[in-house]
């Protein structure tokens, strides 16, 4: 049977990833990893997880009700946590504004089903989340790439791809996947003014917004948006798209992400989760508004203080460590650094030395990128490693690139 020809040509154009083949070495456990873009589990709360249940069992019913189906939409007191705390002093978001998702993923799928076909023409970053080009990529689009630099998107690069005819944006403004870089106020503001020039729906993916290390993040681009339409506008006139997503500050099993939306387009992914999936898991939303409602700030602090030492951690050692002739980005939040290796040196060859010689992996950067660039980059997480075991990593790392170096020149 020729299976290949009864497949759809959406089904025929997905490929696996050659990248997420090779991650599956990372099951062994004597590999050191920088390469997976996860939470670190030992910070789960777990012990908040475990109260909630506690008391849903005092209350049979409710405790029945949230193993119950349950509406598309998502729990009410969950959307309206979310309505307010997306709502700004321009743009009010009302609970008919929020779609609960299975996570920012499925925000991705349900709006790509909605914007992209064959042929549609999307703006992406270069480099940008490889899974949000999974996604965009099932349904065929004409990407156009934006140059980023240490600031994210370049405006003037941004209008190019606009002035090319792009219908739609896709961008990280805070804390990158996977560069680390966050978009300064005024490229934002620059970025609003754009998109509504050519009329371009930018949706902005917000999964990291709340791991700061150093100073919050400059207003979002839906906030920045409300500022520059003016008050009430957002409803009628709003072009900007927002996701978020409880896996980076919670938990990722939870899967519970997202969507902020003008009515007309929630409704439409309403009806496409509904034929998808009927709606997202009663008990992890009931589980993830606990969570948010309570203690949130709390938790986030406690993450913010980990994940910062590990950032710092690893931005010493490679300070300290890396040849000039390669240069890293500087986050100020999130989970990734992203190494430019010397011209020529190729990341994944390096990757195979990595694993074969140090035993340390990383993901070569070439997977970010919608068009073939990238093979010199690659991607560090710090979010799951103790300092002193980063230190010890990027010492063992920069020392593999130094002698890759030297062989290049020899
Ligand atoms: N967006 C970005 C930028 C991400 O890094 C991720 C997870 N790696 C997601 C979306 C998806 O997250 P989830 O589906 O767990 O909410």
């Amino acid at each position: 049977m020729n299976w290949e020809n009864r497949l759809s040509k959406d089904a025929q154009s997905i490929k696996a990833s050659e990248i997420r083949e090779l991650l599956k070495i990372l099951e062994d456990p004597e590999i050191l990893s920088f390469a997976g873009g996860i939470p670190d589990p030992q910070l789960f709360p777990m012990d908040r997880v475990r109260d909630i249940r506690i008391n849903l069992e005092k209350n049979p019913a409710a405790d029945r009700q949230a193993m119950q189906y349950s509406q598309t939409e998502g729990y009410a007191p969950l959307r309206d946590w979310i309505a307010d705390r997306c709502s700004t002093e321009n743009t009010i978001l009302e609970r008919e504004n929020v779609l609960i998702t299975n996570g920012a993923q499925q925000s991705l799928t349900l709006l790509s089903t909605i914007f992209l076909e064959a042929g549609t023409k999307l703006a992406v970053a270069s480099p940008t989340y490889l899974g949000a080009l999974q996604v965009f990529g099932t349904r065929r689009p004409d990407y156009i790439t934006v140059d980023t630099d240490e600031n994210g998107i370049i405006p003037e690069s941004l209008e190019e791809a606009f002035k090319k005819g792009a219908r739609l944006f896709y961008t990280i403004p805070d804390f990158q996947n996977p560069g680390g870089m966050t978009i300064p106020e005024d490229r934002r503001v620059r970025i609003i003014e754009l998109a509504h020039q050519y009329d371009v729906v930018i949706f902005e993916d917000t999964a990291y917004r709340t791991l700061y290390y150093d100073a919050p993040p400059p207003p979002s681009l839906l906030e920045l948006e409300g500022a520059f339409l003016g008050k009430g506008q957002w409803q009628e006139k709003g072009l900007v798209i927002q996701m978020g997503t409880a896996s980076k500050t919670l938990m990722p099993a939870l899967r519970v992400g997202w969507t902020t939306a003008p009515k007309i387009i929630l409704d439409k992914m309403v009806l496409l989760k509904q034929a998808n999936d009927l709606h997202t898991s009663t008990l992890n939303q009931i589980i993830a508004h606990e969570l948010f409602f309570n203690g949130l700030d709390e938790h986030v602090a406690i993450l913010r203080e980990v994940y910062g030492k590990r950032r710092d951690a690893m931005l010493d050692a490679l300070r300290q460590y890396i040849p000039n002739s390669a240069s890293y980005t500087v986050p100020k939040g999130g989970m990734f650094v992203w190494i430019t290796l010397p011209e020529g040196m190729d990341a994944k060859d390096l990757l195979e030395k990595s694993i074969a010689h140090e035993k340390l992996a990383f993901v070569p950067g070439k997977a970010f990128f919608a068009d073939e660039k990238g093979a010199n980059t690659l991607r560090l997480s710090f979010s799951t490693c103790s300092p002193d075991v980063i230190r010890d990593g990027m010492k063992r790392l920069c020392a593999l690139i130094q002698r890759e170096q030297m062989a290049q020149v020899a």
